[in-house]
């Protein structure tokens, strides 16, 4: 069976029953998606909640056991307005009239009938497995001024067993969603009113969680043959101009007044990347020269598709430009491979390739986009990496190799990219001086080896679930005291760990150690340490392991050994 046929079919029979509730409801669209189906209503007096789902479902059901068939009637396009005029189908009028066909057709099933293209199921008995799963508002056509619509998304399967392990997956996922973690282990919060919509705010914990990554990251970097440069945040237009932004990549830029000169905020950091390379004359023995920053951009994103930490309208990249002669650049590609599939197997993450080929709009000439297509092409091929072709996808400037990140659950996050670019060079006007003495304009390299630090955070919450591994837990030990006079100890052992390098917090509230021990556990954190007149007097500390509970006492030197063991 066809699951798309299966799903739209579905959405269909969840039309009708909402109509059947609500009689008033106008109906949108009720497309099949990738795992499921949704239809878009207009119920004017009623906002749907949790409940209505099942009573909704109930109802379904009932059209379902009837076993009505789906009827195809086909008319011609006037005699079809006036049947929508009739039953007050404003969204599907509008539809109508994009149609260009004479005659459209609809789809009667029972008392409800809906324009529509199908295919759909021969009757409502077929859909044997299917489930309602959440509410949400949806802008008509997608567009912000168009009215709200209230969303309902479902799924279908062929059998019980399919349904019931794609919803166990989706409770997990439910589980592990950044948005709901990220303030619930307090790292981070997205939204304030005050500040407007898509902008993160680190709380300690989640700065902390974003050092210990960036720390990393700068020594691997560092450990490459990169080196830090630091750009400022706001630049003339006129940069921008000559870089290509303005022209493909307006409609993403902030724009600034001062001086009665246009400034733009930055969306990207190679335009600054350059000029510091621009600086001094360059000789082809200094080549490649690497420059990393972690650079915070600014991008516009419609306020409906902001999403958690995936897309937000500031993030931090751990950008870098590579700047090299002709003759190197496949060795530095292939270098900037291992090193992104280095980070991600570090975090414990799998994942697959794909290269994203020349956009509709793009700068620079055709030979050269042949020529960056088939360096990166070349680069995978030396390293034997299958990769698949999401044909038009790269960046107005250059190709990129796009690795996608997969997560415990398996699902795909974008994560590192390689572009390969000959066209900033050639509007830049970069040269080098080549042996022979001639100047030569140098090959420049984009990538990023985690991405942006908003969405690798995010990804990374997910992948396991809050509970970090040792090494990037934002705290390691939480120290709890069964009573006020420990607490002297508390800050002895809290000392002789910070000492170590370790990340330490004391639990001294009043509380009574069972509920210490649940609050320590719900903030996920790796080791919590009992304290009590035995431990002090003994001056040793009992374990308490997030994942296997009591390990027992040990000495504080003990302890200590055995985490820098779990850290290798
Ligand atoms: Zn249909
Ligand atoms: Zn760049």
């Amino acid at each position: 069976m066809d699951l798309e046929i299966l799903r739209h079919s579905a959405s269909h029979i969840m039309a009708a029953a909402v109509k059947r509730l609500f009689p008033s409801a106008k109906l949108g669209i009720g497309p099949s998606i990738s795992d499921g189906f949704y239809y878009d209503f207009d119920i004017a007096d009623k906002t749907l909640t949790p409940q209505d789902l099942l009573k909704i479902e109930k109802q379904m059901k009932k059209i379902i056991s009837a076993n009505l068939p789906f009827e195809r009637i086909e008319m011609k396009k006037a005699e079809a307005k006036k049947l929508l005029k009739k039953d007050k189908e404003t969204y599907k009028l509008e539809l109508l009239e994009g149609i260009p066909d004479e005659t459209v057709s609809f789809y009667k099933c029972g008392d409800f009938i809906d324009l529509c293209r199908g295919p759909h199921l021969k009757s409502t008995g077929e859909l044997k497995a299917f489930k309602l799963l959440s509410i949400a508002g949806a802008y008509w056509r997608g567009i912000e001024k168009n009215p709200m619509l209230q969303r309902i998304y479902g799924t279908a399967f062929e059998t019980d067993t399919e349904l019931k392990t794609h919803t166990t997956r989706l409770e997990e996922a439910l589980k592990r969603d950044h948005r709901k973690l990220g303030p619930e282990l307090d790292l981070f919060r997205i939204y304030h009113e005050e500040a407007g919509p898509g902008l993160v705010f680190y709380h300690p914990k989640g700065a902390e969680l974003r050092f210990i990554i960036e720390d990393f990251l700068r020594r691997e970097h560092k450990r490459r043959g990169y080196q830090n440069v630091i750009i400022p945040h706001i630049a003339k237009m006129k940069l921008w101009d000559t870089s290509g932004h303005t022209n493909y990549y307006k409609e993403n830029m902030y724009f600034l007044d001062i001086d009665k000169q246009k400034y733009v905020l930055k969306p990207m950091n190679c335009p600054g990347h350059i000029l510091i390379y621009k600086s001094k004359l360059h000789s082809y023995r200094e080549l490649p020269i690497r420059y990393f920053e972690l650079g915070t951009v600014y991008r516009y994103e419609r306020s409906g598709v902001l999403h958690g930490l995936l897309r937000v309208r500031g993030f931090t990249q751990d950008d870098a430009h590579i700047f090299c002669t002709e003759e190197q650049l496949q060795d530095e590609l292939l270098k900037v491979i291992d090193f992104a599939f280095e980070m991600l197997k570090t975090f414990g993450f799998e994942y697959e390739v794909d290269l994203s080929t020349r956009p509709d709009k793009y700068a620079g000439t055709e030979e050269n986009w042949k020529h960056a297509t088939n360096a990166l092409i070349a680069a995978l091929e030396a390293k034997k990496q299958s990769y698949n072709i999401d044909e038009g996808a790269g960046v107005f400037y250059g190709p990129k190799i796009d690795i996608k990140m997969k997560d415990a659950l398996g699902r795909p996050w974008q994560g590192p990219t390689i572009q390969v670019d000959f066209n900033l060079p050639e509007r830049f006007d970069m040269t080098y001086a080549a042996s022979d003495g001639k100047k030569k304009r140098p090959v420049m390299i984009h990538r990023v080896v985690l991405g942006s630090m908003e969405r690798f955070l995010g990804a990374l919450i997910e992948n396991y679930a809050g509970a970090f591994p040792l090494w990037l837990a934002p705290v390691q030990v939480e120290l709890l005291t069964i009573a006020d006079r420990h607490l002297k100890y508390a800050n002895i052992v809290k000392e002789a760990l910070e000492k170590e390098d370790l990340r330490v917090e004391i639990s001294a509230g009043s509380e009574k150690i069972g509920a210490k021990i649940r609050s320590a556990q719900k903030m996920k954190i790796p080791y919590m340490l009992i304290l009590g007149d035995k431990e002090e007097s003994s001056n040793s500390v009992a374990v308490r392991s997030r994942s296997k509970g009591d390990i027992g006492v040990q000495s504080l030197e003990e302890f200590i050994g055995f985490l820098k063991k779990e850290m290798i």
